[in-house]
């Protein structure tokens, strides 16, 4: 059996330990099953659809670094900025599916309805899209709908969460340490499966994605453990296959925080120019291979 992993970095900032982790631990589980005598395959992908955020600078410093950690990737890297027209056909399913809407609310509009409500909701657990969406478009009449749509409105497109579930009914995925999960996103409300300014989000991309490289094991931190439900029921509605998961503990500092892309005294530039090597960087990041 074919073990195909991926480390998935946002080329918004220098690589700290955090990653370093991230990507030596995928990296691992592939070289592992190759050792096994099975077909180990560890992907690469840049995930630039944030485009205010990303720059080349940060793509080219993360290819430097992963290589000067020694880790190999297989070529070519996918760039998911390069790869709309994939997002777009996942959105057209889903759209005939009946389970996304266009949202044109804007953020303070969302903002002054949560306010207004009497009972504030909860923030989703990844905090994702920021507050939870308290439904506005949801409600409008098909025809209002099309005729904001012809007149240009600028809208992202939410998923209706309830009817997501409704059509998926319930579905379970797996992780090598929290064990069977059955896939709850109602926390997160009706996500944002493409923002008004790039017609994707991270959930969508990475789902989609996930499946056209074929990756058969998820690794990554903790923090997004939440996600992987919205991913599921994502691969529930487009058909997709489902990997397995591992999401794995997040590399904090001495007080028990964990780093941040602001922390530039742990970034591997400032450790490798301090002097550390490789192996010593994989320690701190408390990387045991
Ligand atoms: N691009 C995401 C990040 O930088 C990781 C996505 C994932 O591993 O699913 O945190």
């Amino acid at each position: 059996m074919a073990v195909v992993t991926r480390f998935a970095p946002s080329p918004t900032g220098h690589l700290h330990l955090g990653h370093a982790y991230a990507a030596l631990f995928a990296h691992a589980r592939a070289a592992e099953a190759r050792r096994s005598g099975a077909n180990g395959r560890f992907i690469l992908r840049i995930e630039d659809i944030d485009r205010g955020r990303c720059r080349p600078e940060f793509e080219a410093a993360i290819l430097e670094d992963l290589a000067w950690l020694g880790l190999s990737w297989e070529e070519p890297v996918r760039r998911q900025a390069e790869h709309m027209d994939d997002y777009a056909k996942a959105l057209s399913r889903l759209e005939a599916a009946g389970v996304i809407y266009p949202c044109f609310c804007t953020r303070k509009a969302i903002e002054a309805e949560i306010a207004a409500a009497s009972h504030a909701p909860h923030a989703p657990p990844g905090g994702a899209d920021g507050s939870f969406y308290p439904g506005t478009c949801r409600r409008l009449h098909a025809d209002e709908r099309a005729r904001r749509v012809r007149a240009g409105e600028r809208y992202a497109l939410r998923l209706d969460i309830e009817q997501a579930l409704a059509t998926t009914g319930p579905v379970t995925w797996s992780d090598a340490v929290a064990g069977t999960v059955g896939a709850d996103p109602r926390a997160f409300g009706d996500i944002v499966l493409a923002r008004k300014d790039v017609m994707t989000s991270y959930h969508l991309a990475v789902t989609v994605d996930d499946h056209l490289q074929g990756v058969t094991l998820v690794t990554r931190g903790k923090d997004l453990l939440p996600s992987t439900d919205v991913h599921r029921v994502l691969q529930a509605l487009l058909g997709l296959r489902t990997p397995s998961y591992h999401h794995h503990p997040l590399v904090t500092d001495a007080s028990g925080k964990r780093f941040a892309k602001r922390d530039s005294s742990v970034t591997l530039r400032a450790l490798r120019a301090a002097g550390r090597t490789p192996a010593e960087v994989a320690a701190l990041a408390g990387f045991a291979p």
